[in-house]
């Protein structure tokens, strides 16, 4: 790279000092994500507050050769966000990109800039009747952009898709500080190549993704929601497959939870009380949702009194409120909270046909406890997607020191099994720079040849956020 202070000094002069962040206390909050990970500073952090800033920030990196981590709302769960120890790298954060440009509720899109909130871009679609259903436990902070970056999934995924099926079209600045601008509202557009689609889940390794069209949905006047007891996985597949047909298209969420998640989230809110009578080794929180003059409750209460016949359900509360529904909607996010206290321990994101989950939770959990007996399992899933976090806590005896090692090796032996069923490492949070050896490990020679193609075409001097998803180039 070239002279630092000049090239820093040049982008003080474009964005002005609220634009350009040098002190190392002032850039602390850029350098690490929700799971309190860090790796380095950067060399500074830029913060753009439009378009045509972040088309002038790439145009000096590429020229000066500097290297860009696009920055979201930091929810990411892979590092890929985190800027690199050696503290070369601008940190380029979209949170003044977040206008909401343009809503079209009879087309049902509206067009955003990448920086806005996901909670925020869900409020101001429901201001206009509609829905944009991607739903997550980071919503209060991750940004579109970050969604588009990891083509997030989420709660609702078995009904509306992930990011990738509700983007119509992007506005991105490429690395060389050119802006490809494709805000296309088309429901249908069948126009050659996808190019879109390949910036969906890449984690801004191509480039910095300035705005969107999103696909709305007709928003939801009613739901109804219901958190069971069951005896194990197979009853939750069971159950799940039944609930399928018998709830026509209004299922929306589908969530399995076993009895230590129940647990953990009792301890992180005191105010949780035990949801059901009696303890249950495994949990259903589900949701059907629809428009127009359906007897949702019926319908939920006829696939429950079916489920309890076929000695799938043992017991069940159903919300008959939307409080209720919000109360067991916490047992969910504060489970979260809970595992998070526990301190270091192995988060995963794979997935696997759900046919085949009953079989992978039995194997893996074998697996992982003859070589670790006094580690604790918790499985739990978007399972109507077939995607598990299948986590795995330490003994709480054991030394911090030894912790990584003693992860890294169950992860090894999961994915072992995880290749077994052709499942996959990661079903939503990406590769970033933590999965990024497994990654590589499983890629084929054509696949590998086919992905840094694409790189080295978009980004030829690999600056965009190096080191994620592929190595840094040398
Ligand atoms: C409590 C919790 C629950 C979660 N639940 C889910 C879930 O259910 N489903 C799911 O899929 N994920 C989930 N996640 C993961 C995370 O929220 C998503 O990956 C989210 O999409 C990241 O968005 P962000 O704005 O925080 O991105 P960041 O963390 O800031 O960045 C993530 C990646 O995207 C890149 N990036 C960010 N913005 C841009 C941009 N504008 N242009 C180009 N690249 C960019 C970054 O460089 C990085 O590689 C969860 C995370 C937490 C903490």
């Amino acid at each position: 790279m070239t002279d630092t202070i000049s090239f820093l000094n040049e982008l003080t002069s474009l964005l002005g000092e609220r634009g350009l962040i040098r002190e190392p206390d002032a850039m602390a909050r850029y350098t690490s994500d929700w799971a309190g990970d860090t790796l380095g500073m950067p060399l500074a952090v830029a913060r753009p507050a439009n378009t045509q800033e972040v088309a002038e920030i790439a145009k000096r990196c590429y020229e000066h050769g500097v290297a860009m981590t696009p920055q979201g709302g930091h929810s990411g769960l892979v590092a890929g966000a985190l800027p690199a120890a050696h503290g070369q790298e601008l940190v380029i954060s979209l949170e003044r990109l977040n206008n909401v440009r343009a809503i079209d509720p009879i087309n049902f899109t509206m067009t955003v800039d990448a920086g806005c909130i996901l909670e925020n871009v869900k409020l101001a679609a429901a201001e206009q009747d509609c829905d944009f259903p991607l739903s997550l436990g980071a919503q209060g902070s991750c940004q579109i952009g970050g969604n588009i970056a990891t083509n997030a999934g989420g709660l609702n995924v078995l009904r509306y898709g992930m990011m990738r099926e509700l983007v119509l079209g992007l506005e991105v600045v490429l690395p060389d500080g050119r802006i490809w601008e494709s805000l296309n509202a088309l429901h249908k557009d069948n126009r050659g190549y996808d190019l879109q689609q390949l910036f969906l889940g890449s984690e801004g390794t191509l480039g910095i993704v300035t705005g969107a069209v999103l696909k709305l949905s007709p928003r939801p006047t009613q739901n109804r929601t219901a958190l069971l007891g069951l005896p194990s996985v197979q009853a939750v597949i069971d159950l799940y497959s039944l609930a399928r047909r018998d709830c026509c298209d209004l299922l929306t969420a589908f969530e399995l939870i076993p009895r230590r998640c129940i647990e953990l989230a009792i301890e992180a809110t005191p105010e949780l009380s035990d949801p059901l009578d009696s303890a249950y080794p495994w949990y259903v929180l589900m949701e059907v949702a629809a428009t127009g003059p359906i007897d949702l409750g019926s319908m939920l209460e006829q696939l429950l009194e079916t489920g309890m016949e076929r000695e799938l359900v043992l017991d069940g509360a159903l919300a008959s409120s939307d409080t209720q529904s919000a109360q067991l909607w916490q047992f969910r996010e504060s489970m979260l909270e809970g595992q998070r206290r526990r301190g270091e321990h192995l988060r995963t994101d794979i997935s696997v046909p759900i046919s085949s989950l009953p079989d992978f939770v039995s194997r893996a959990s074998d697996v992982v406890m003859a070589a670790s007996p006094e580690c604790e399992i918790i499985a739990y899933g978007h399972v109507g997607d077939g995607n598990l976090h299948f986590n795995i806590l330490p003994p709480l005896s054991m030394a911090d020191s030894d912790k990584k090692a003693h992860l890294h090796d169950l992860e090894e032996r999961l994915f072992e099994v995880l290749d077994d069923v052709n499942g996959s490492i990661s079903a939503e949070h990406g590769i970033g720079r933590t999965k990024q050896a497994p990654y590589l490990a499983r890629l084929s020679p054509i696949e590998r040849e086919l992905i840094s193609g694409i790189k080295a075409l978009f980004d030829p001097k690999g600056l965009m956020n190096p080191g994620r998803i592929l190595p840094a180039k040398q």
